[in-house]
């Protein structure tokens, strides 16, 4: 299983286009989901998320209303409060967690300090084996989960040979 992150960037970004085009096959086609869901479920067990963290370093986090006051509670701050120093507005992607330097300001080391409380999308993340809708309407953002996360990048890999994806 493929966990260096240099190689993950680099490899992800040159599959982009087969990803892009296993995607659009993979709705052209009828499979049973239970069946990627077992694949998905045994590269997230062979992963060690806490060795990685690399999601909470680029990815930006969107958070919902029900978010905003999950995190307020656990903090125990006021949701006004926590809106003002741990969110910003944005106009592509709406509220989403406030970052620094390091990525998102709850990162600390490899660690979320809020983990117990943290927003939805986090938990389900990166929204192979859990998610809402479909596993099919969720591969849409795959091809550019697959540049930084080895779960993402190792199981699409295992997607394309369990298919006989032609390349
Ligand atoms: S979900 Fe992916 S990017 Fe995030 S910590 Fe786990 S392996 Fe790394
Ligand atoms: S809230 Fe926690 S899990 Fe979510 S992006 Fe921030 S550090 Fe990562």
């Amino acid at each position: 299983m493929l966990t260096d992150l240099v190689q993950i960037k680099r490899l992800g970004e040159k599959q982009r286009g087969e990803n892009l085009k296993f995607r659009a096959w993979m709705k052209r086609h009828n499979f049973v989901e239970r069946r990627f869901k077992a694949i998905a479920e045994r590269v997230e067990d062979a992963i060690d998320c806490k060795e990685c963290a690399n999601c909470c370093r680029v990815a930006t986090t969107q958070i919902s209303e029900r978010d905003v006051e999950q995190v307020a509670r656990g903090l125990g701050m006021k949701k006004s409060d926590f809106l003002r120093d741990y969110t910003v507005k944005t106009d592509d992607e709406g509220l989403i967690l406030r970052r620094d330097e390091k990525g998102c300001v709850f990162l600390e080391g490899n660690l979320c300090s809020i983990y117990e409380f943290r927003p939805n999308a986090c938990e389900l993340f990166p929204h192979l084996v859990k998610g809402n809708g479909s596993l099919l309407s969720r591969m849409w953002q795959m091809p550019d989960r697959a540049v930084y996360c080895p779960i993402v990048f190792n199981t699409l890999e295992l997607f394309k040979k369990e298919t006989e994806f032609k390349k």
